[in-house]
């Protein structure tokens, strides 16, 4: 419904919730996640150490930028505020979460929803990454409807086929910063 919406929310003032998770360059957001120099495993989020890929024996995780597009995965919302230390909006409103296949790496990478609700959503829809302020002010990244025409097909990803296999469950855990 609103196709060129800009983001108004983004910008230097903006203060990111999390350090080295993601990125926004002028109105783009970029996640940024790892990728093993050895096998080209990709996680998100970041990683130190060794490689995930249990048949692996890399450690050079390298620092890389992720598809900024992906396919809704699954969904669902926060009918309750999550405890503390989320802040949660006065008076409070379900937040949207979707899990996000990414074009790619084929990792699924949970987020908040910005500006639909489950309502508006359904498995194998495409989003596009976005940002957001949290409650309390820092900036996350979020999922949003694409802004332009579909771009996962572009540059067809032909060399990454076998890295979603490894790449892909490490990506779920990531998002609630958690494990
Ligand atoms: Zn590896």
């Amino acid at each position: 419904m609103q196709p060129s919406k800009r983001l108004c929310h983004i910008g230097s003032m903006d203060t990111p919730a999390i350090d080295g998770w993601f990125t926004v360059d002028d109105d783009t957001v970029h996640l940024i996640g790892t990728r093993c120099a050895e096998c080209r495993t990709v996680c998100f989020p970041p990683r130190t150490g060794f490689c995930p890929n249990p048949r692996c024996p890399g450690e050079e995780l390298v620092p890389a930028r992720l598809s900024r597009r992906g396919t809704v995965w699954s969904y669902t919302d926060a009918r309750y505020p999550p405890p503390a230390p989320f802040v949660a909006a006065e008076p409070y409103t379900p937040v949207t979460l979707a899990a996000v296949e990414l074009a790619e790496e084929g990792i699924v990478v949970l987020g908040q929803v910005k500006d639909l609700t489950v309502d508006d959503l359904h498995v194998g829809m495409e989003l596009e990454l976005t940002a957001g302020p949290l409650a309390d002010g820092p900036l996350v990244w979020m999922w949003g409807r694409p802004r332009g025409p579909g771009q996962t097909g572009a540059g067809a990803p032909a060399s990454t086929g076998g890295t979603g296999g490894t790449g892909g469950t490490g990506g779920t855990g990531g998002t609630g910063g958690t494990t």
